[in-house]
């Protein structure tokens, strides 16, 4: 069977058609500026590339786009649309109302668009619209909702509380539901793979580092704890966003800066992090590059994110009793050996211990082990791969 992965934002609509039987991805592509004069699709297919400079006013028309790149003469990989066996979207956010991947009805839209919406403003509005178009251009194909949130519904209740009464979480639903629980799932089942062990056997620390963090702890194959909170706003710095603050700091840098509670909010999302501190970039090739020549707030940007990191990998190694593996993934993780190192530095209490040529080594897509060989914690690198983890929870749900 071959399946669709949707991945819709306001303006973008990113896609891959997988083959699940060999897992390999046949086509991949983006709309951009969707509903924004100047729309254009990149479509790779067949070895080759190809850009569609089209009128996209709607994510209807992209996805129309899009199935048009699927059977095009060059690049096409489908002759019909019966090939594609199902649609799997990435959705951000569940809140309580879903645990897992959900098969896509009118109920569930209804569910998601009236209960979850409101849970996260930027994203799941944008990626239902991606839903409800795929729905109308193909009535007929299965889809399924895959939620960045459903890895994380293992943590216990004493990890997912904030402290706040107990009745305000229940009538409210505030509580930490935690991020990227795809690319935490992928990365932490590869590591287990990789080290021939069974996810039951290991206490592994997931460090998904690029634009957005995250960081969790998963026991036995099962997430116990994660650095992400009610939104992707909490827990470490992030390229623009600030991490975790004092709630009373907010209220605080509100009325210092006559802001109100919704632009405070994206302040903090969107102005923070390490570009806010470097004042250069949110892009860590700036940083590396700033800190290289002296840039002593770039230097600052790259130690917070590191020693936050670091903290995390600390506190979630006490929070399991042990530490057998340490995972770096995504843009940063994947391809920033001094973040990698600056995290490590001063985990040698844990018994970890780097090999300095293995972590200088080139990100080759493969699984890299940059732990020295007598090193008690295996310390990896693991390209992610978000979308092969929703097209088989997709193909799994059917
Ligand atoms: P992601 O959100 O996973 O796409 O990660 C994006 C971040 O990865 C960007 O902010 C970059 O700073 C970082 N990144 C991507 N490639 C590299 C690279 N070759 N070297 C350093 N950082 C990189």
């Amino acid at each position: 069977m071959k399946i669709l992965v949707v991945n819709a934002g306001s303006s973008s609509l990113k896609y891959q058609l997988i083959d699940m039987e060999t897992e390999k991805v046949l086509a991949k592509g983006g709309c951009e500026r969707i509903g924004i004069p100047g729309s254009l699709l990149k479509a790779k297919g067949n070895g080759k590339e190809k850009l569609y400079e089209q009128d996209m006013p709607n994510h209807k028309v992209a996805i129309e786009l899009v199935l048009h790149a699927l059977h095009d003469d060059e690049i096409g990989v489908i002759k019909s649309m019966d090939e594609i066996g199902a649609v799997g979207h990435r959705m951000v956010a569940s809140g309580e109302y879903f645990k897992k991947t959900t098969l896509v009805t009118p109920e569930v839209m209804k569910v998601l668009e009236e209960k979850t919406f409101e849970l996260a403003p930027l994203h799941n509005p944008a990626a239902a619209t991606g839903v409800r178009a795929c729905m109308e251009v193909m009535p007929k194909t299965p889809m399924a909702l895959v939620f960045d949130t459903s890895f994380h519904a293992t943590m216990p209740e004493k990890a997912y509380l904030y402290g706040i009464d107990y009745d305000d979480y229940k009538k409210y639903g505030v509580r930490k539901y935690g991020f990227h629980g795809t690319s935490h799932k992928f990365v932490s089942s590869e590591a287990a793979k990789y080290l021939g062990k069974k996810p039951s056997e290991l206490k592994i620390v997931t460090c998904h580092l690029g634009n957005g963090s995250s960081i969790s702890a998963v026991d036995g194959g099962k997430c116990v704890d994660t650095s992400m909170g009610f939104t992707p706003l909490a827990g470490i710095l992030m390229g623009t966003r600030s991490g975790d603050i004092d709630a009373s700091a907010v209220e605080f840098l509100a009325r210092k800066k006559g802001l109100s509670h919704a632009d405070v909010i994206t302040y903090l999302n969107k102005k923070c992090g390490v570009a806010g501190i470097s004042g250069v970039s949110s892009d860590f090739r700036d940083l590396i590059a700033g800190a290289e020549k002296g840039n002593e707030r770039c230097k600052l940007a790259l130690d917070m994110f590191a020693y936050q990191t670091k903290k995390y990998v600390g506190s979630y190694a006490a929070a399991m009793g042990g530490l057998d593996c340490i995972v770096f993934t995504a843009g940063i993780g994947e391809n920033t050996p001094t973040v990698r190192a600056g995290v490590c530095e001063g985990l040698e209490f844990l018994g970890v211990k780097l090999d300095k040529n293995a972590n200088a080594g080139k990100n080759d897509g493969s699984i890299r082990e940059i732990s020295a060989k007598d090193s008690k914690v295996k310390v990896l690198v693991i390209p992610t791969n978000e979308e092969l983890v929703i097209a088989r929870e997709t193909a799994e749900v059917l």
